[in-house]
């Protein structure tokens, strides 16, 4: 373990962590919701007529809509969807998610926010979701946690993850902060790469179905195979953020 994070201060040129802050990815790490997700893209896509391939949608998490639509769209017809298209799918897909979302939190979601709070660190969301209920939601399952000054969500980025940009707008919103002051727990291959990019020490939860190896190739520094495991491995990495030097 602490190997890792001395590897990490050494890839990014730090001396040490300050740690101020846990940013947190939404989908599939507070919430159970990648079922619903991938059930309802591989629906709208077979309404379509569109092939996709088996899991893709959980490769693809974290993506805007258009990006996703433009994959399949690229790889089945040899172009990008129209703006029509777009709206048309994207309304679609939208309406079985409302269908489909059993609106479940993760096990252990709860417990690592609580601890995260306890040890006086700030709990951030970075989500590239953008639906407008989502602050009740949250406030309704894990009570006083995060405020609209504390959550980047589709509305305050340009591009959206795989880019590091909501990240680094995480950083801002945590604090004005460095990407040594955060640490990020992400389960998705491209919100890694996004977390990796702004340089920020990330932590992989694997609570879909994808290989614990293809979120190490994104580029996490640790995996686990779920919240309540994080949850019990978090004293000894928030301890040692602390004392490890490089
Ligand atoms: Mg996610």
């Amino acid at each position: 373990m602490k190997e890792i994070l001395i590897d990490y201060l050494n890839r990014n040129n730090q001396n040490k962590f300050d740690l101020k802050a846990v940013i947190f990815d939404m989908d599939g790490v507070l919430y159970d919701s990648m079922p619903a997700h991938d059930r309802s893209w591989q629906q709208t896509m077979d309404e379509e007529g569109l092939t996709h391939e088996p899991g893709e949608f959980y490769l693809h998490e974290g993506r805007i809509g258009k990006a996703t639509i433009d994959i399949i769209f690229q790889r089945n017809l040899q172009r990008d969807a129209t703006e029509e298209e777009v709206e048309r799918i994207y309304a679609r897909k939208t309406e079985l998610f409302g269908l489909y979302n059993s609106g479940d939190t993760i096990p252990g979601a709860r417990e690592v926010l609580d601890y995260v709070k306890e040890m006086n660190l700030t709990p951030v969301l970075v989500t590239g979701s953008g639906q407008p209920s989502l602050l009740s939601r949250l406030d309704h399952h894990f009570p006083d946690t995060f405020t609209p000054g504390t959550m980047v969500t589709a509305f305050d980025v340009v591009n959206g993850k795989p880019d590091p940009e909501p990240f680094l707008k995480g950083l801002q919103k945590g604090g004005e902060l460095l990407p040594h002051q955060a640490i990020v727990i992400e389960n998705a291959p491209l919100g890694i790469e996004a977390a990796v990019g702004a340089g920020i020490f990330t932590i992989a939860v694997n609570t879909g179905p994808l290989s614990d190896a293809i979120l190490r190739e994104a580029g996490a520094s640790l995996v686990f195979s779920s919240m309540n495991h994080l949850r019990e491995a978090l004293p000894a990495i928030i301890r040692l953020t602390g004392v490890v030097t490089a």
